[in-house]
């Protein structure tokens, strides 16, 4: 497929989630400009973001590591004067903090204590070394799944884990995120996440966001609060079935 081709499908796209995000925010009363559209570019090329970019877009995931990398270092090289924002929203292992620390705006998938002191200090690392020049937002990625493996914090250790945070200097609380669950309810998960917010935002009024939906849920996610869906498949494509 040609750039002009991938651009008009992407454009295609997008109007469509648009579109889709605008009728969420209709349907319930809220302002489509108090929920943000972030592309999950995991598996696609930064050539795609960079016509993203073109479109406008100005927030990315990613939710690996090593392929996050090479992706923002080749849209940096495609759009030098793009004014965008990575956001890392898959799980993250404490020995990949630092060189996370060299790319990311936004580490969304913050879940346990070891995690924070690790990005804090990767943080900090980073700060003197000239490779960032601001803290780093971080968002609380909340388990509403009881299955293990998916990453995210238990919703009775959230408060704690907030508190930690506001102690350190290289992190700033910004909110909290969660994927909804693979079988069950997600209008119940994104309801849960809400109340769970909302006892954050009584003692941090700065840790607003809310994170939430997906390509298949986001109007659900929308119903209940989310400030920002995270949203792969419906812009990009489908992708190969080995990704998470
Ligand atoms: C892949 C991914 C998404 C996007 O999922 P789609 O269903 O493709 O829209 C959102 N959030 C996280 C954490 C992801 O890993």
């Amino acid at each position: 497929m040609s750039a002009e081709q991938r651009r008009a499908e992407l454009a295609a796209s997008l109007a469509e989630v648009r579109a889709r995000v605008d009728a969420a925010c209709r349907a319930v009363d809220r302002e489509p400009a108090e929920v943000e559209l972030i592309a999950v570019t995991k598996t696609f090329p930064a050539s795609d973001a960079a016509l993203l970019a073109d479109l406008r877009m100005t927030d990315f995931a990613e939710n690996r590591e090593q392929e996050a990398r090479d992706k923002v270092a080749e849209f940096t090289a495609l759009r030098p004067d793009a004014d965008v924002r990575w956001h890392m929203v898959g799980q993250l292992q404490r020995n990949k903090a630092r060189a996370v620390a060299r790319w990311a705006d936004v580490v969304e998938s913050v879940d346990s204590e070891r995690l924070v002191r690790a990005l804090d200090r990767a943080c900090a690392s980073a700060l003197d070394a000239g490779e960032r020049t601001r803290p780093l937002d971080v968002l609380i990625q909340v388990n509403l799944d009881d299955a293990h493996g998916r990453g995210g914090c238990p919703p009775a250790e959230v408060v704690t884990l907030a508190a930690l945070i506001t102690r350190t200097s290289g992190l700033r609380l910004r909110g909290v995120m969660a994927v909804a669950p693979l079988h069950g309810d997600p209008d119940m998960a994104f309801a849960t996440l809400s109340g769970i917010s909302r006892q954050l935002r009584d003692r941090h009024p700065e840790a607003g966001e809310v994170s939430a939906g997906m390509s298949g849920d986001l109007e659900s996610a929308i119903a209940h609060g989310s400030t920002r869906v995270r949203v792969g498949t419906a812009l990009l494509g489908g992708r190969p079935l080995t990704s998470p």
